[in-house]
């Protein structure tokens, strides 16, 4: 056993107690000689090939033009997991739809290049980016990173380089390059690197102006060197060189309070009135929807990364009924989870309708928005998953008497901060 001291655990092939350690049956192994282990199969000419397991029927690599699903089958795969958002859906789709036809275009002789066409979603936390991503990414079975802009900074300070979000990407599929070079990468929270506008000149702006200028060249197309996951620990570690052309990049944001900026344009543009002249009628309780890339500029985004990102839709605040609607209809929603997971224990498991809205009301309540929809049915379900499997039932039935008496002990400010 490589358990020495103070019950650190050390790498049984060179001693060192080190991070990330990976155990197995009777010992452990560091990231280095997991490297060293790769560098000498390679040199012996034994194949790497971690993807065995992993089925390639269907995906991307292995469709043709034809077989590639077309938008409005895209947007009926992507209704099935999330609930309305109809605009981004069918932008997405049409978007995905051509970046893959990009890919898969046959070599012709003519000079017709189709440019990448990266996408940017704009919606309060918490309506659906990431999901609409990650669905996409599950369809096509192609490799899929969620990145987090804020923990970007420019390189050579603190946090982590833009050349980390390929080195997500190549650990979804296992190092396998190909594959990552047509994959999807989801940047969160693409607002929170604008420029800000009062930055004083003194202090640099490292992870904003600086970040965006790093993501550019990942997003127009060039070969990166990508660094292992977690740095190089050694000279000789190698580099990945990944070609970035034909990932997409999908980004996502709040831009909260970007309302204001599209509100000051519409109200200085000249151009609003429709083609017979009449002033055309704003919808004031949702100006997301005429969003344009100037606001985004006007949000603080460089010129040129808004140029990148082309495709520019919005996502809807959640209603109360698509709240109501996400508890149930998705194919994982969470209630389903539970009938599913009760019925591993032979326990048929039913909701009072009114279980349901109440837990909507509560979400709305507290603003906890989608995400609390989970939570809020947690602490509900805790102690019946706690006591049920050895109760011996065949069925449960969750009365809204229980389900408020739970809440209401629940500490909903802990639930809030913990979104
Ligand atoms: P965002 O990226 O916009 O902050 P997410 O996509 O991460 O939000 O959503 C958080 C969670 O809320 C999802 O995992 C999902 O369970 C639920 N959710 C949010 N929006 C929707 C939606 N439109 N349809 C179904 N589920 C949703």
């Amino acid at each position: 056993m490589a358990k020495k001291d103070n019950n650190t655990p050390h790498c049984s092939f060179c001693g060192q107690a080190k991070e990330g350690l990976l155990s197995g049956i009777d010992g452990y192994i560091c990231p280095d000689c997991v490297a060293q282990a790769m560098t000498i199969y390679k040199s012996m000419g034994i194949p790497l090939n971690n993807n065995k397991t992993h089925s390639n029927k269907n995906d991307i690599n292995s469709l043709s033009l034809s077989q590639l699903p077309k938008p409005a089958q895209i947007k009926q795969y992507l209704d099935q997991y999330v609930i309305g958002q109809d605009e981004a859906k069918k932008y997405l789709s049409v978007a995905v739809y051509n970046h893959y036809k990009r890919i898969l275009q046959p070599k012709t002789d003519d000079d017709v290049e189709i440019e990448k066409s990266n996408i940017i979603l704009v919606g309060s936390t918490g309506t659906g980016k990431t999901l609409l991503a990650k669905t996409i990414a599950k369809l096509l079975k192609v490799p899929f990173a969620i990145v987090d802009a804020t923990v970007l900074t420019e390189a050579g300070y603190v946090g982590e380089d833009v050349e980390s979000l390929l080195a997500r990407l190549l650990q979804e599929c296992n190092g396998d390059i190909e594959k990552a070079q047509k994959g999807i990468v989801f940047i969160d929270e693409i607002d929170k690197i604008a420029r800000k506008q009062d930055n004083p000149s003194i202090t640099r702006d490292v992870s904003g102006e600086g970040v965006q200028q790093g993501l550019l060249k990942l997003l127009e197309g060039s070969i990166v060197n990508v660094p292992p996951l977690g740095g190089r620990k050694h000279p000789e570690q190698e580099f990945a060189h990944v070609d970035t052309h034909n990932i997409l990049f999908i980004c996502g944001g709040a831009f909260d309070g970007i309302e204001r900026k599209i509100a000051q344009r519409l109200n200085t543009q000249v151009v609003g009135f429709d083609s017979v002249g009449k002033r055309k009628q704003i919808d004031k309780n949702n100006l997301l929807q005429y969003i344009a890339p100037q606001d985004l500029k006007a949000f603080g985004l460089i010129p040129e990364i808004v140029g990148r990102l082309p495709i520019l839709t919005y996502l809807e605040p959640l209603s109360r009924e698509a709240l109501r609607s996400i508890l149930t209809e998705p194919k994982n929603a969470i209630i389903k989870q539970y009938i599913k997971l009760l019925e591993m224990d032979n326990v048929k498991l039913q909701f009072e309708p009114q279980v349901l809205d109440y837990i909507v009301d509560k979400a709305v309540e507290y603003k906890l928005g989608a995400r609390g929809l989970r939570s809020l049915t947690e602490t509900i379900m805790m102690p019946i998953m706690y006591s049920l499997p050895d109760q011996h039932k065949d069925e449960y039935i969750v009365t809204l008497d229980f389900a408020k008496q739970k809440i209401e002990a629940a500490d909903m400010a802990r639930m809030q901060n913990s979104l």
